[in-house]
Parts: structure tokens; C-alpha cells; sequence
């Protein structure tokens, strides 16, 4: 059976980002760096990785793999294979159109073959109109290779009467709806699009004469690239030797960016809408603390999602922080497939509580989401075998109750646990001695919007918080999912 490297303490009870986009122009070797860029962009997708390169003489070379980036392209041998001065990368957890074990074929970069060249497609987030629109072009005649709904581009790409491959790109994503971010290249550009919404992230950088396009700025540091700007809703940026070109081929509606990024999935060390990921981070804690105040004597995180946001509500309430859970940073390959009997051990594998420091202690627990429960009530009951007197949780995020369309895997909507039960109901079911969620406008406080959330326009996606889609979730819809009415 194939090892499925884990990113995560509690893999099964978190949202996952599903993927992250790399490419690089005008630098020797490229593919090199868009492995160190995809190993710094790891936390966005474990399961697979991709990277297409182009040189004149060999032409376009690509390689896919399962794993972990480090365990696949470190390999001389295979980067000998994948010359040249351009080159993009992606890592994937899996697509909406392939759910649970990926297929070689699902993995990116994917490729097309047009009369004017080749082009290589990387994709970040997920298309609502998919099942649509590949209905549709099966109709016409277009034949799949994959399950991944962004093959879909490639397709209408082919059918676009357009002379070169930016427009004809342009002309594709005009057919698409939902979140994108885009990472291109032909033999001779890298191309960066992201939809009208920007629900994705996507950044330039610059390292001497070359440009990088990356879903995060923590990839720009690991190359040592200069960060420039963020790609703008709707923008494509096309760049070649002579430099980048801006259009803006999708109405700028104004960003619905993806307020979870700031959360949890993007790494605290990148830059988000020209703030720090951990600085929001933290402010989320002093905002709970302010919101959610309880009498306790200690603060501590569960590693490492919730570390600053316990350090922000540490702060801001004087409680004093600790490390009460320690996680062993080396659980991994050798327990993937467990025996049923370690399989039982569950949580215990991953962390530990600091017994010296918990016992007889009441303890705030910070933990970024709650999303089915299970891995919530397991701490807790950690905590109360170690001998705290009463455990309390503060959670960096409103209650998750809405599934994510735009490129985050979420479990349906009735095993989400904020989907059944208030808040209070939460807080007995989980038998945690209180339970307080930061609220909508507390976390868009702390993500710089000092008004809190304009409710007649929100400046963020929060749709699995709100209820509310910025993009309708055609195929969704189709399929019966029920959208939140006014009422609720
Ligand atoms: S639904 Fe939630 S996770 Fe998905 S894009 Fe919107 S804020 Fe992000």
C-alpha cells in the first residue's frame, strides 16, 4: 500500500488546503527552485507533487510523484531530467474531482498540446462549475485523462479560437466559475492568473533577473527571491525575458479573499494582504481574550496551529503561557498504517501533555477550529488524566458550519459539528468546562479590518463560517446541497 506522509497532528478533524503553486522564469536550472518552493509550500498538499520544466533541445519534461517533495525531487537523477530556464510546480492533497487515493494521472502540472505550443497548467483551488462544464465538453468531444475538474481548462482552452496562449487561457477561464489561482507556462512565459474574487493567494517575487509566481511568500524566502506584490483579483500577469506584463482580463469586484488562509492554512511566516500571517495569528488571540475572558492559570496551545493565538490571548488576558501538549514532530511514515492496537492510541501518538505543568491547573486550550470534534474531546480528556481541574477551549475561528467549494477539503455539512449544535451544545457534548469561538467581526478585526466585517459587502470569503457563497457552488447545487437562507 502507498505511505500517505501526514501533515498534520489530527489529519482526519481539520480542514485541508488542497494545493500550492510554484513556477519560476529566467533562472538557470529552474526546476531546482520550484522544488525548494514546493517544499516550502508542503503544508498546502502532502499527497502528491508535480514539477513541468522547458529547454530548448529537449522540449517540455515533466515528473510526478506521491509523497512528500523532499523524499522525490531532492534526487539528482530526477532533476537531471527536467532542464531549463523555466519551470512550475505543484503539491497537491487531492482535487474535488478525486476525493481519497489520487491517481499518477490526477497529479499536476497538467499539459496541452495547442497549435501554437505546448502549455503546462498548475491549479490552485476548485472550479463550481465543473461537472458542468466537463459534461459538456465530453458532448463536444474532448476526452479526459483525469478526475481533476482543472483539466477542464486545458479542454477549453483547446476549443478557444484565440492566436496565443494567454488569451486563449483568458477565454477558457471566462467559462469558469469558482476560486483560482493559476500558475502557466509556455516554452517561453509564465503566466499568474487569479479569479475576479481572489480567493486564493498568489504572489510575485523577484530574484535577480528571474520571477517567481508562488501561493505564499514563505516560498519567496526559501529561494531567497524578493516578495513584490500579490497578484490582484482578476489580474493575469504574463512574463517573459522583457519583463512582467499586467491585464486585468476579470472584472475586479473586489476580493473575497479567503479569511481561513489567515487561520490556518497559510504558513505563519507569509505575508497576506500586507500583514503577517503569525501578527494576525496572535491578534486573534487578544481579540478572543478580550471577547471570551475565563478565570484559569495557564494558557497553552494545541500544537502548533493554535501556538499564536495562545500566545495573543496569553498576553492579552495575563494568564500565563505554557507549552502543556507537546507534539512529537517525528510521528510519520513508521505508523501510517498502523496495527489496530497503536491505531487505538489515536491523539497519544502525536502528542503528549506536560504532566508536571498541568496538574492541578486550570487550563485554556487554544486551538485554531473545531471541525468534526473528535480530536477536541480527546485532548480534553489528555488534560484531565494529567490532573488539570478544568479545561477550557478558545478557538481562533467561528464555528465551522458551512462546507468550503473553492479549493479546501471539508467533510459534508452533517458531520460537521457546528452544523448540529450551538455553541453551548458544543460545550456539553465535548464536556470541556466552556467553549467560546471568536466571532466573525473579532476575526476580521484581527486580520486588519478595523471595522470588523461589512456585512452588505464582506471584505473576506467566510463562507464556512456565514453560510454566505460568494460564488453560488453551481455543481453543488445541482447535486441538492441547500444554501443558507435569509432566515437562518
Ligand atoms: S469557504 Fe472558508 S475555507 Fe473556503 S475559501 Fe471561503 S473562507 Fe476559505
Amino acid at each position: 500500500m502507498r505511505e500517505m506522509p501526514l501533515s498534520h497532528p489530527f489529519d482526519d478533524d481539520k480542514l485541508k488546503e488542497e494545493c500550492g503553486v510554484f513556477g519560476v522564469i529566467g533562472m538557470a536550472e529552474a526546476a531546482n527552485f520550484v522544488a525548494l518552493g514546493l517544499h516550502a509550500l508542503q503544508h498546502r498538499g502532502q499527497e502528491a507533487g508535480g514539477i513541468v520544466a522547458h529547454d530548448f533541445g529537449p522540449g517540455f519534461t515533466s515528473a510526478r510523484r506521491f509523497g512528500y517533495v523532499r523524499d522525490n525531487f531532492t534526487k539528482a537523477s530526477l532533476m537531471e531530467t527536467l532542464p531549463g530556464p523555466i519551470s512550475i510546480g505543484h503539491v497537491r492533497y487531492s482535487t474535488a474531482g478525486s476525493k481519497g487515493a489520487t491517481q499518477i494521472r490526477d497529479v499536476q502540472p497538467f499539459f496541452g498540446e495547442f497549435s501554437m505550443g505546448g502549455a503546462a497548467i498548475a491549479h490552485n483551488g476548485n472550479i463550481t462549475n465543473a461537472i458542468a462544464l466537463r459534461r459538456e465538453l465530453i458532448d463536444r468531444g474532448s476526452i479526459f485523462q483525469s478526475s481533476s475538474d482543472s483539466e477542464c481548462i486545458i479542454h477549453l482552452m483547446a476549443r478557444s479560437l484565440q492566436q496565443n496562449i494567454p488569451d486563449r487561457m483568458k477565454d477558457a477561464l471566462r467559462r469558469v466559475e469558482g476560486a483560482f489561482s493559476i500558475v502557466a507556462m509556455t516554452r517561453t512565459k509564465l503566466i499568474g492568473v487569479r479569479d475576479r474574487l481572489g480567493v486564493r493567494p498568489l504572489v510575485l517575487g523577484q530574484l535577480g533577473d528571474g520571477w517567481v509566481l508562488s501561493s505564499e511568500t514563505c516560498a519567496l524566502d526559501i529561494i531567497g527571491a524578493e516578495f513584490i506584490r500579490e497578484i490582484a483579483p482578476g489580474e493575469m500577469v504574463v512574463i517573459t525575458e522583457n519583463g512582467v506584463e499586467s491585464s486585468q482580463p476579470f472584472e475586479n469586484v473586489g476580493s473575497r479573499f479567503c479569511i481561513f488562509e489567515h487561520v490556518y492554512f497559510s504558513r505563519p511566516d507569509s505575508i497576506l494582504g500586507g500583514q503577517s500571517v503569525y501578527e494576525t495569528r496572535r491578534q486573534i488571540g487578544v481579540e478572543l481574550a478580550r471577547e471570551a475572558p475565563v478565570e484559569a492559570d495557564l494558557v497553552c496551545p494545541v500544537p502548533d496551529s493554535g501556538t499564536p493565538a495562545a500566545i495573543g490571548y496569553s498576553h492579552e488576558s495575563g494568564i500565563p503561557y505554557a507549552m502543556g501538549i507537546i507534539r512529537n514532530q517525528y510521528v510519520g511514515r513508521t505508523f501510517i498504517e498502523p496495527t489496530e492496537q497503536i491505531r487505538s492510541l489515536g491523539v497519544r501518538l502525536k502528542l503528549n501533555v506536560n504532566r508536571a505543568l498541568i496538574k492541578g491547573k486550570r487550563v485554556v486550550l487554544v486551538d485554531d477550529s473545531i471541525v468534526r470534534g473528535t480530536t477536541t474531546t480527546k485532548i480534553k480528556q489528555m488534560i484531565l488524566d494529567a490532573g488539570a481541574t478544568s479545561v477550557h477551549f478558545r478557538i481562533a475561528s467561528p464555528p465551522t458550519a458551512w462546507p468550503c467549494f473553492y479549493g479546501v477539503d471539508t467533510p459534508k455539512r452533517e458531520n460537521l459539528l457546528a452544523a448540529k449544535m450551538s455553541e453551548d451544545e458544543m460545550c456539553e457534548h465535548l464536556g470541556v468546562d466552556s467553549l467560546k469561538f471568536i466571532s466573525l467581526d473579532g476575526l476580521y478585526r484581527a486580520a486588519g479590518q478595523a471595522q470588523g466585517r461589512n456585512n452588505a459587502k464582506p471584505q473576506y470569503c467566510d463562507a464556512c463560517f456565514s453560510g454566505q457563497y460568494p460564488v453560488a457552488p453551481a455543481d453543488m447545487l445541482e447535486n441538492g446541497f441547500e444554501i443558507k437562507t435569509a432566515a437562518e
